[in-house]
């Protein structure tokens, strides 16, 4: 039987020990439920999720962590598939996470759907978790990252993480991976797409895709006019220059090349300090980022906050108030806290004085 497809244990019957025990021992079921504690919007699953991360944290980090982003049915998944078939016969364990919020595909259906990750999914030193699918962005790649710390303790040694190339998802990953591959395919303008996104100065390396029968050739040169184009970008700071492959993930075409590609850029980073760096980087990045979400989360949970919003929202609609005023009033059970002098608190004193707090265009000057 799939071990991802047992009947889910109900929540909170295991201590933390058993989650922290479990998960060490590489206990699949025990990690998806740890998860699935990270993916809770319960204060209390949240808790016992934290705890858990904060056990495991010092059993984390061993892994090679790779990024996968590309359009839809550019062909991750089954690359994905390929390139971890050929690592677990080489020995790895792998997890792939996901990361995915605005998509309907992600409700749980990376198992459910059976063409994706088809020969992956039978495997059972894999681990595969669909994108966590509430909240923002911000709060789906927090739960990946913190996912990855779980799957890391619990022995995986390689950990994909997918993302659909249609958004900001592609910085969320490239925050959380050491190599960030590109998916593109040949003939799509996919190439100019990512030129003009920014996505060439996050892409390790590139694979153009379905580079088999009729398309080799287009592949072929649409490799080579990307590699072109990367000639003119800076070098990076990590010393490496992206590279250009083209592949079948289909026909298993070129997967040694992208292993070796991938191991090269590890190997190097290593060597030159940047692989460490970038890591700690990211987890300065992640500090903030959990910052501005806890922020985001105090402000809209308030319950003063929660009263005032809609009446705010409605004289802003009206143009009776100006948005920043509106946005400035929001915050008032926030500003009380501020110490009396302070700069932040003069400028908010400033702004709720009444005479600025007039109709948006309509501001008294004396
Ligand atoms: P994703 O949406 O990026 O995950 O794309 P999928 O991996 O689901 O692939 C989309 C479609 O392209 C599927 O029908 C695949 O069978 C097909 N496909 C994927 N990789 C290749 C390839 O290397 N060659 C060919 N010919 N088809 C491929």
């Amino acid at each position: 039987m799939n071990p991802y497809l047992k009947p889910v244990p109900r929540r909170n019957k295991y201590t933390l020990r058993d989650y922290f025990e479990g998960i060490k021992n590489g206990d699949i079921t025990l990690l998806s439920q740890a998860v699935t504690l990270i993916e809770s919007t319960h204060p209390e699953h949240r808790q016992l999720a934290q705890e858990i991360i904060e056990l495991c944290l010092p059993y984390s980090g061993q892994s090679v962590r790779i990024g996968f982003t590309g359009i839809p049915g550019a062909g991750k998944s089954t690359t994905i598939d390929t390139l971890g078939m050929y690592l677990i016969h080489k020995g790895h364990r792998i997890a792939v996470l996901a990361i995915d919020p605005s998509s309907e595909r992600s409700k749980g259906s990376i198992l459910g759907d059976k063409t994706r990750m088809e020969a992956l999914s039978r495997e059972k030193n894999v681990f595969i978790r669909p994108s966590p699918t509430s909240g923002s962005l911000g709060g789906v790649a927090r739960q990946t990252r913190e996912a990855i710390i779980l799957c890391e303790a619990a022995g995986f040694d390689t950990i994909f993480v997918e993302t659909v190339g249609v958004g900001q998802s592609e910085t969320a990953v490239h925050s959380m991976v050491d190599f960030f591959l590109y998916i593109q395919l040949a003939g799509t303008g996919d190439d100019l797409q990512g030129i003009k996104r920014g996505i060439m100065e996050l892409a390790d390396g590139f694979i153009i895709n379905k580079a088999d029968g009729d398309n080799l050739t287009k592949a072929r040169i649409a490799a080579a006019n990307l590699r072109s184009v990367l000639h003119l970008f800076p070098p990076a700071a990590s010393g490496w220059t992206p590279k250009v492959l083209t592949c079948s993930g289909l026909y298993a075409q070129g997967i040694d090349e992208l292993w070796e590609m991938i191991n090269d850029y590890i190997t190097l980073t290593k060597e030159n300090g940047f692989f460490i760096r970038k890591r700690t980087e990211q987890a300065k990045y992640w500090m903030y980022e959990s910052i501005q979400n806890k922020l985001h989360d105090i402000f809209f949970r308030h319950p003063e906050v929660t009263a005032l919003l809609p009446v705010l929202e409605q004289k802003v609609l009206s143009n009776q108030l100006s948005p920043f005023v509106a946005a400035t009033q929001a915050l008032t059970p926030f500003y009380i806290h501020l110490p009396p002098f302070s700069s932040l608190r003069k400028e908010t004193d400033f702004f709720l004085s009444s005479r600025n707090v007039l109709p948006f265009g309509k501001r008294q000057i004396d």
